[in-house]
């Protein structure tokens, strides 16, 4: 029965060696641009790629300012430092993502609370958030006072599933009514417009991830970006171990880290960044290749892109009916050639967050169950 959508896979890359998820495409000035990088002798925080990465990557954003740094987890730690969050306070964001934004806010010593992601973005769902609050917080000293533990919610880390933005308009007015920073994980998302605007643009600050599985990659890095002239200020002084200007002298004036992106990855980033669009514009017609197909496909639904939005499409991904029937499509497709992934296990299952707050979280639950992403990289045949 899932005969069909191996054939349709191998047919769309023309091969019939071992297909993968997704795999990086290096067509650009990248060879030319790592060239250039060396022969300066600057391979290391301090360089010209760097500088331009964070010059176009702005102006490509439509906001003020970014930051490059040494991973997108270290990009999201430092937002949430930037946020003012703490040891003890708490952290709204949806069970239905990647470890790292977990990760970033437990090494704060913040608490992660997860409430509920929307079926049709993926993403975190403005009305659980809304209802959550609701039901446990109040606002006092102009900060919110979760009742349940006591504690302060100083952030909320919606993110961006697959490259589909969730419904960030609605999500940045609830942290607003509650006295909340609104930070983006965008790291998937690069590329992908919510009303006309780019994801990582609606918060107070956002992160990207340019791991070598994202749409396009640095080796590893990352990027935080902001409208804020001081919050960008104080991210690029934290992350070059917040030393003091000085000509010779070594001063530093508060703990930093080493989080800034080498000169060598902003090379291959800056060359991948020129194709960005094109890159887009490949998974975008994938989609649409895909949707036609599984049209005609009983019993498995492709996930568009949400209303309003323009999505980069980064990882394709498909809705089975069931459990049993999502592992029987797993256990094919990778035995047939094909690899294809569930979605992560809910953050709130994994061993450190499992003590968690939670909200209702029967949309990711569903989700968990059903979803499996198939191949996504932009090589396909009949592309440039
Ligand atoms: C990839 C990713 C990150 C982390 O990025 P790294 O560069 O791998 O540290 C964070 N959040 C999400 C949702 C991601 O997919």
């Amino acid at each position: 029965m899932f005969q069909d959508v191996v054939n349709f896979i191998k047919n769309i890359y023309d091969t019939d060696e071992f297909i993968s998820l997704h795999e990086p495409r290096f067509i650009g000035h990248e060879k030319q641009y790592l060239n250039d990088c060396i022969d300066s002798t600057f391979v290391s925080s301090v360089g010209k790629f760097v500088d331009q990465f964070e010059q176009i990557i702005a102006q490509k954003m439509g906001i003020k300012y970014a930051v490059a740094t040494s991973n997108g987890t270290s990009a999201l730690h430092m937002c949430l430092i930037l946020a003012d969050v703490n040891s003890n306070d708490e952290v709204i964001t949806q069970p239905l993502t990647f470890i790292a934004t977990c990760n970033a806010i437990t090494y704060i010593g913040a608490k992660p609370i997860f409430v509920d992601v929307d079926l049709d973005t993926m993403g975190l769902s403005p009305e659980s958030l809304e209802a959550f609050l609701q039901q446990n917080c109040t606002i006092e000293d102009g900060q919110c006072h979760n009742k349940t533990t006591g504690r302060i919610i100083k952030a909320c880390i919606p993110m961006h599933t697959f490259g589909h933005p969730c419904k960030i308009d609605e999500i940045n007015q609830i942290c607003q009514q509650w006295s909340i920073c609104l930070i983006e994980d965008a790291a998937e998302s690069l590329g992908s417009t919510y009303k006309g605007q780019h994801t990582g643009t609606f918060g107070k600050i956002a992160a990207i991830s340019f791991n070598g599985n994202k749409i396009i990659t640095s080796g590893g890095g990352g990027v935080i970006v902001t409208n804020n002239e001081e919050l960008a200020k104080r991210a690029k002084h934290l992350t070059t171990t917040a030393k003091m200007p000085h000509k010779w002298e070594f001063d530093h004036d508060e703990i930093g880290y080493n989080y800034r992106m080498p000169n060598l990855n902003a090379a291959l980033l800056v060359a991948q960044l020129e194709q960005l669009a094109g890159f887009v514009e490949n998974k975008r017609q994938l989609a649409v290749r895909y949707q036609q197909f599984f049209a005609g496909q009983e019993n498995i639904q492709f996930i568009s892109e949400p209303k309003h939005c323009r999505s980069n499409y980064w990882l394709q991904s498909v809705l089975l009916e069931n459990r049993e029937q999502r592992n029987q499509f797993l256990d094919y497709t990778n035995e047939h050639g094909v690899m294809t992934r569930p979605i992560w296990k809910l953050m709130n299952k994994v061993r450190m967050f499992k003590n968690s707050q939670c909200a209702n979280l029967q949309n990711s639950e569903y989700l968990e169950q059903n979803i499996v992403n198939i191949s996504s990289s932009v090589t396909m045949k009949g592309v440039s």
